[in-house]
Protein backbone atom coordinates (compact mmCIF):
# COMPACT_ATOMS: atom_id res chain seq x y z
CA UNK A 1 0.00 0.00 0.00
CA UNK A 2 3.26 2.08 -0.17
CA UNK A 3 4.69 1.47 -3.64
CA UNK A 4 2.56 2.52 -6.01
CA UNK A 5 2.70 5.07 -8.67
CA UNK A 6 -0.37 6.69 -7.75
CA UNK A 7 0.97 7.08 -3.83
CA UNK A 8 3.96 7.96 -5.29
CA UNK A 9 2.60 11.13 -7.11
CA UNK A 10 0.08 11.60 -3.98
CA UNK A 11 3.24 11.99 -1.59
CA UNK A 12 4.92 14.06 -3.94
CA UNK A 13 2.26 16.47 -3.25
CA UNK A 14 3.20 16.83 0.27
CA UNK A 15 6.40 16.30 0.54
CA UNK A 16 9.34 17.47 -1.65
CA UNK A 17 10.74 14.72 -4.55
CA UNK A 18 14.15 14.94 -2.23
CA UNK A 19 12.34 13.45 0.80
CA UNK A 20 9.95 10.78 -1.30
CA UNK A 21 12.01 7.95 -0.10
CA UNK A 22 12.10 9.04 3.44
CA UNK A 23 8.72 9.79 4.18
CA UNK A 24 7.62 6.10 3.23
CA UNK A 25 10.24 4.71 5.27
CA UNK A 26 9.04 6.68 8.36
CA UNK A 27 4.89 5.35 7.04
CA UNK A 28 6.10 2.05 6.95
CA UNK A 29 7.06 2.73 10.42
CA UNK A 30 4.35 3.95 11.64
CA UNK A 31 1.97 0.93 10.34
CA UNK A 32 4.79 -0.97 11.80
CA UNK A 33 3.47 0.59 14.91
CA UNK A 34 6.96 2.48 15.94
CA UNK A 35 5.27 5.84 17.68
CA UNK A 36 7.99 7.69 19.10
CA UNK A 37 10.65 9.94 16.82
CA UNK A 38 13.20 8.63 18.20
CA UNK A 39 12.67 5.69 17.52
CA UNK A 40 11.48 5.75 14.28
CA UNK A 41 15.18 7.72 13.71
CA UNK A 42 16.51 4.51 15.10
CA UNK A 43 14.59 2.08 13.18
CA UNK A 44 15.01 3.83 9.39
CA UNK A 45 18.47 5.66 10.20
CA UNK A 46 16.67 8.83 9.00
CA UNK A 47 18.10 12.23 10.43
CA UNK A 48 16.17 12.73 13.94
CA UNK A 49 15.27 16.41 12.55
CA UNK A 50 14.16 15.14 8.92
CA UNK A 51 11.99 12.81 10.99
CA UNK A 52 10.34 15.40 12.55
CA UNK A 53 9.91 17.50 10.06
CA UNK A 54 8.21 14.77 7.49
CA UNK A 55 6.29 13.38 10.52
CA UNK A 56 4.64 17.46 11.12
CA UNK A 57 3.95 17.28 7.17
CA UNK A 58 2.19 13.95 7.50
CA UNK A 59 0.36 15.58 10.12
CA UNK A 60 -0.82 18.67 7.88
CA UNK A 61 -2.32 16.43 5.57
CA UNK A 62 -3.77 14.51 8.15
CA UNK A 63 -2.34 11.34 8.20
CA UNK A 64 -1.04 10.22 11.17
CA UNK A 65 -1.47 12.04 14.60
CA UNK A 66 -0.17 12.68 17.92
CA UNK A 67 -0.74 12.72 21.66
CA UNK A 68 1.35 14.84 23.32
CA UNK A 69 2.07 13.16 26.97
CA UNK A 70 3.84 14.68 29.99
CA UNK A 71 6.95 12.77 31.56
CA UNK A 72 6.23 12.72 35.29
CA UNK A 73 9.83 12.30 35.98
CA UNK A 74 11.19 14.77 34.10
CA UNK A 75 8.65 17.07 33.33
CA UNK A 76 9.30 16.75 29.54
CA UNK A 77 6.39 16.03 26.84
CA UNK A 78 6.53 13.29 24.72
CA UNK A 79 4.48 12.46 21.44
CA UNK A 80 3.40 9.14 20.32
CA UNK A 81 2.81 8.94 16.53
CA UNK A 82 0.28 7.18 14.93
CA UNK A 83 -0.88 6.24 11.31
CA UNK A 84 -4.34 7.41 10.07
CA UNK A 85 -5.20 4.50 7.56
CA UNK A 86 -8.57 5.27 7.01
CA UNK A 87 -8.16 9.05 6.21
CA UNK A 88 -4.64 7.67 4.15
CA UNK A 89 -7.06 5.35 2.14
CA UNK A 90 -9.36 8.09 1.69
CA UNK A 91 -6.99 10.57 0.50
CA UNK A 92 -5.28 8.85 -1.81
CA UNK A 93 -8.75 7.69 -3.59
CA UNK A 94 -9.68 10.89 -3.36
CA UNK A 95 -6.42 12.14 -5.33
CA UNK A 96 -6.84 8.73 -7.71
CA UNK A 97 -10.51 9.82 -8.49
CA UNK A 98 -10.01 13.67 -8.88
CA UNK A 99 -6.90 13.14 -11.37
CA UNK A 100 -9.00 10.37 -13.81
CA UNK A 101 -11.80 13.22 -13.95
CA UNK A 102 -9.85 16.02 -14.99
CA UNK A 103 -7.99 13.52 -17.49
CA UNK A 104 -11.60 12.26 -18.64
CA UNK A 105 -12.55 15.28 -19.07
CA UNK A 106 -9.77 16.39 -20.95
CA UNK A 107 -9.87 12.84 -23.01
CA UNK A 108 -13.80 13.93 -23.87
CA UNK A 109 -12.84 17.43 -24.38
CA UNK A 110 -10.69 16.49 -27.08
CA UNK A 111 -12.97 13.69 -29.01
CA UNK A 112 -15.86 16.28 -29.06
CA UNK A 113 -14.57 19.43 -30.13
CA UNK A 114 -11.99 20.77 -32.57
CA UNK A 115 -9.03 22.45 -31.37
CA UNK A 116 -6.71 25.30 -33.33
CA UNK A 117 -3.15 26.11 -32.84
CA UNK A 118 -0.39 28.55 -34.02
CA UNK A 119 0.78 27.18 -36.98
CA UNK A 120 4.22 28.51 -35.69
CA UNK A 121 4.26 27.65 -32.00
CA UNK A 122 1.72 25.72 -30.30
CA UNK A 123 2.92 27.41 -27.18
CA UNK A 124 1.36 30.76 -28.57
CA UNK A 125 -1.91 29.28 -28.52
CA UNK A 126 -4.66 26.90 -28.78
CA UNK A 127 -8.40 27.16 -27.97
CA UNK A 128 -11.45 25.51 -29.17
CA UNK A 129 -13.63 26.91 -31.68
CA UNK A 130 -15.44 29.55 -29.98
CA UNK A 131 -12.05 30.87 -28.43
CA UNK A 132 -10.27 30.64 -31.97
CA UNK A 133 -12.85 32.24 -33.90
CA UNK A 134 -12.64 35.51 -31.45
CA UNK A 135 -9.53 36.28 -33.11
CA UNK A 136 -10.73 34.92 -35.99
CA UNK A 137 -8.32 32.39 -36.48
CA UNK A 138 -5.06 34.46 -36.21
CA UNK A 139 -2.45 33.83 -33.47
CA UNK A 140 -2.74 36.67 -30.50
CA UNK A 141 0.77 35.86 -29.98
CA UNK A 142 2.28 36.15 -33.40
CA UNK A 143 -0.39 36.61 -35.60
CA UNK A 144 0.22 33.73 -37.78
CA UNK A 145 -2.87 31.60 -38.86
CA UNK A 146 -4.30 28.66 -36.94
CA UNK A 147 -4.39 26.14 -38.02
CA UNK A 148 -6.73 22.35 -36.89
CA UNK A 149 -5.12 20.93 -34.03
CA UNK A 150 -3.72 17.36 -34.45
CA UNK A 151 -5.01 15.66 -30.96
CA UNK A 152 -4.13 12.27 -31.85
CA UNK A 153 -1.24 12.46 -29.52
CA UNK A 154 -2.47 14.02 -26.55
CA UNK A 155 -5.61 11.46 -26.92
CA UNK A 156 -3.49 8.56 -26.98
CA UNK A 157 -1.40 10.09 -24.07
CA UNK A 158 -4.19 10.53 -21.78
CA UNK A 159 -5.29 7.62 -22.70
CA UNK A 160 -2.43 5.62 -21.62
CA UNK A 161 -2.33 7.56 -18.24
CA UNK A 162 -5.82 6.78 -17.52
CA UNK A 163 -5.45 2.99 -18.05
CA UNK A 164 -2.42 2.83 -16.05
CA UNK A 165 -3.68 4.78 -12.80
CA UNK A 166 -6.77 2.27 -13.03
CA UNK A 167 -4.84 -0.49 -12.92
CA UNK A 168 -2.66 0.79 -10.20
CA UNK A 169 -5.23 2.08 -8.43
CA UNK A 170 -6.56 -1.38 -8.85
CA UNK A 171 -3.18 -2.68 -7.24
CA UNK A 172 -3.59 -0.24 -4.47
CA UNK A 173 -6.81 -1.38 -3.16
CA UNK A 174 -5.83 -5.04 -3.45
CA UNK A 175 -3.20 -4.40 -0.96
CA UNK A 176 -5.50 -2.46 1.51
CA UNK A 177 -7.58 -5.29 1.24
CA UNK A 178 -4.95 -7.34 2.08
CA UNK A 179 -4.51 -6.40 5.61
ZN1 LIG B 1 1.78 32.25 -32.88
Amino acid sequence: MINNSIVNDFLEGIVDEDDLKNVKAIIEALIEGIETDEAIHEKTGIKLNTVRKLLYKLHDASIATYKRNKDPETQWFTYTWKFDKEEYVEKITDFYTNRLNERQEALDNLENNLYFVCCMDQEHFKGDYTESSEYEFYCPVCDYELEPYDAKKEKTLLKRRITLDKKNFKKFEDAINKQ
